[in-house]
């Protein structure tokens, strides 16, 4: 099947091949990778080779620790404001989604955030002009969520903190390794691995080093930056088989020529989407405003909404599964990641034109 998931999301074949064929008996080790200790010499090569592959592909400077975690990207939430603020500190959220505002609300428990733009009167269908952005002098950092999954915006270019000392995080869950970053524009980048670089269970932060060690004293060990940079991602059993599918996915992008092949893989097939809502005369709508429309994540309604089930149902019937749109927005959603190809989103594109033909009387 062609699988539209949001996370977690279809994986490239090749790689899943490649996993496939070392699932019993890793290069000549006579383990599986889930049998093996995290502490051994097998595990330790998986694990230092998928960060120096990650370091490659965003080429990320070497003032910043790259830490595998777990507990999702919502546990950094609560981990960004324990480790980079104390109680009274003000932080700032910018709210294009809901994700972002999970992020606002877990923060009030550990600083004070204040949240300097909300795109919720407009349902979440853009992102502020950054001159307009209201941010608190002396804030410890403004944090933005690069791309919305649920609502399909996603940041084109970064605001800049106010501040010198302030620093910008970005939630990059769901477009991480989409396309080339400049690291060195932020303190922090996390994300989640479900949708565009390995299985659920994994989490990747990003942070340059300054900003390590300095925790709140109530922060849990598991929470702390510290804890993980000093141990280098090993201080309690990481998980490992998930880092090794991540570490898999960065050699396979590594291999397509590195992010700014893979930005332009994905500017093709979400042009192809949009391109098809777009001139489909109203039959077919995307509400977000064209130019922070998501690369990942496609949200579209129908101008006849009484045949979503119908569009869903069909298409499903044509293996292309999980296009229904989040529970909390409806309508359908295309999540095209880095390892959708092409011909899913062309078959896409057609059934969508036939479906047309059919119901558009
Ligand atoms: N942030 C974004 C942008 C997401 O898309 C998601 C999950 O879909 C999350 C955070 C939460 O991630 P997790 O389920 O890994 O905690």
């Amino acid at each position: 099947v062609f699988n539209f998931a949001a996370g977690p999301a279809t994986l490239p074949e090749n790689v899943l091949l490649k996993a496939q064929s070392e699932l019993y008996n890793w290069r000549g080790s006579g383990m599986s990778v889930m049998e093996m200790s995290h502490r051994g010499k097998e595990f330790l090569s998986i694990i230092q080779k998928a960060e120096s592959d990650l370091r490659s592909l965003l080429n990320i400077p070497s003032e910043y620790s790259v830490l595998f975690l777990q507990g999702g990207a919502t546990t950094q939430f609560a981990s960004i404001p324990l480790n980079l603020c104390k109680p009274d500190d003000a932080v700032d959220y910018v709210v294009t989604g809901s994700w972002s505002d999970k992020a606002f609300k877990e923060a009030a428990k550990y600083c004070k955030p204040k949240s300097i733009w909300s795109g919720k009167s407009d349902k979440y269908t853009n992102i502020p002009a950054f001159e307009t952005l209201d941010q608190t002098p002396h804030a410890k950092y403004l944090h933005i969520c690069a791309n919305e999954t649920i609502h399909g915006v996603e940041f084109k270019d970064y605001p800049k903190p106010a501040a010198e000392n302030e620093v910008l995080i970005a939630d990059m869950s769901s477009n991480f390794c989409s396309k080339p970053v400049d690291v060195s524009k932020f303190g922090l980048i996390y994300a989640g691995a479900q949708k565009n670089v390995g299985p659920s269970g994994v989490t990747i932060a990003i942070i340059r080093s300054d900003l390590i060690g300095n925790c709140q004293p109530v922060t849990p060990v598991m929470l702390d930056y510290k804890i993980h940079a000093d141990n280098d991602s090993l201080y309690n059993t990481p998980p490992c088989y998930g880092i090794y599918m991540c570490g898999l996915v960065f050699e396979d992008l590594l291999a397509q020529g590195g992010l700014n092949e893979v930005e332009q893989k994905n500017l093709n097939k979400a042009g192809i989407l949009y391109d098809a809502i777009d001139g489909s005369k109203g039959f077919y709508r995307c509400p977000v405003e064209k130019s922070v429309r998501s690369l990942m994540n496609v949200p579209f309604t129908l101008a006849k909404p009484e045949l979503e089930a119908e569009f869903i149902k069909e298409a499903a019937k044509e293996k292309m599964v999980q296009l229904k749109g989040h529970r909390s927005v409806g309508g359908m959603r295309a999540s095209i990641y880095n390892a959708m190809p092409l011909a899913g989103v062309e078959k896409l594109v057609a059934f969508m034109a036939d479906f047309q033909a059919r119901h558009d009387a």
